[in-house]
């Protein structure tokens, strides 16, 4: 047991706890690096998985591009956007009732879809730049941030667990009075803050998912022609859940690919819709509409997109109000620099 009494982190002080068994020493070892594994996994699924970028079907093509910019009137851009956005599943728009258009990418921004000013780029289904990750987290990689939280939640928790013991022992002097006795306290401190500010922000995370809204959207309503609903794109808890992990729930906790649908356009609460209109249900939406698994659509895969002049634009409105306290939890998610749009 010598070479485990060297570990880096958290095992240390349990192997080397007087009157430990093997079996508890084993277990110990094992659930340690399982949530070493799973979370080094997610952090690297979070990293490297491009977020999603728009298709090139929300690009202006070149004719309408120069047009665009030649015209100096703001209406008559608009005209031109319309124009464009007819054949294009856009059911959101600006605060003033405008196509939502990015000058830098020159683009119409699919639902949901914003420009991070760091990547610069457009991002589908945009939830915030993070820079612990590096990367932007949006549609492509949502579900793998989710679980990076989920197991270093986890990982911190079990370190701070399992340091608690010899964090007492340190403070009635019951350690041996070596420099050791300090990695213990740095240990636990550290442990102890990621834990408690990773859980507020896996926390605030889960409430979003379960009401199917990005952090942009907790903070500013998505806009649609009737007006701005931030539960416009809440399907209740069961398909939320869905949309983001996917409908096997054997890969739930797996950091693999099985978001549904295409980044690009999302199920609605839209009503009085045609039998070619936006389903209820995200599965079949995904099915009919998309693909499963955020990367094919930055791979250049033929989309299907529903064009605008045959969807109802109408929204239900919701008879039961949203009775979380944002600004709760906004006040938590504040607290952690990966927090914000
Ligand atoms: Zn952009
Ligand atoms: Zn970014």
């Amino acid at each position: 047991m010598n070479g485990l009494r060297t570990y880096a982190a958290g095992p240390p002080t349990v192997v080397t706890a007087p009157g430990s068994s093997e079996h508890a020493l084993c277990i110990c070892l094992v659930t340690f690096h399982l949530c070493f594994a799973m979370f080094m996994w997610s952090y690297w699924r979070t990293i490297f998985t491009k977020p999603g970028n728009p298709a090139k079907e929300f690009s202006l093509t070149k004719a309408d591009r120069e047009q665009y910019e030649k015209e100096q009137r703001p209406e008559a851009q608009q005209e031109i956007l319309k124009k464009v956005a007819r054949e294009l599943p856009v059911y959101t728009c600006t605060d003033t009732g405008a196509i939502r258009y990015c000058d830098r990418c020159r683009l119409i921004k699919p639902d949901r879809c914003h420009h991070c000013s760091t990547c610069n780029t457009c991002v589908l289904k945009m939830d915030h730049h993070c820079p612990w990750v590096n990367n932007c987290v949006g549609f492509s990689n949502y579900k793998f941030f989710i679980l990076f939280l989920a197991y270093s939640v986890l990982y911190c928790l079990f370190i701070t667990a399992t340091v608690l013991r010899y964090f007492i022992k340190f403070w009635t002097n019951e350690l041996p009075d070596t420099h050791a006795k300090f990695h213990v306290l740095f240990l636990f401190f550290v442990a102890a803050m990621f834990f408690i500010s990773l859980l507020s922000l896996f926390s605030y995370h889960l409430w979003l998912v379960v009401h199917n809204r990005s952090t942009i959207e907790a903070f500013r309503a998505p806009m649609f022609h009737s007006g701005p609903d931030k539960n416009g794109f809440s399907m209740g808890v069961a398909k939320n859940l869905t949309q983001v992990f996917g409908d096997q729930k054997m890969f739930w906790l797996l950091p693999v690919s099985t978001s549904l649908g295409d980044g690009h356009t999302f199920p609605t609460r839209l009503v009085s819709a045609d039998p070619e209109q936006l389903p209820a249900d995200p599965q079949s939406h995904c099915r009919r509409y998309g693909s499963v698994g955020g990367a094919s659509a930055s791979r250049g895969q033929k989309l299907h997109f529903q064009p605008l002049g045959v969807a109802g634009r109408e929204l239900f409105i919701p008879s039961l109000c949203d009775s979380n306290s944002v600004l709760m939890v906004t006040a938590l998610v504040m607290l952690h620099p990966t927090a914000g749009p």
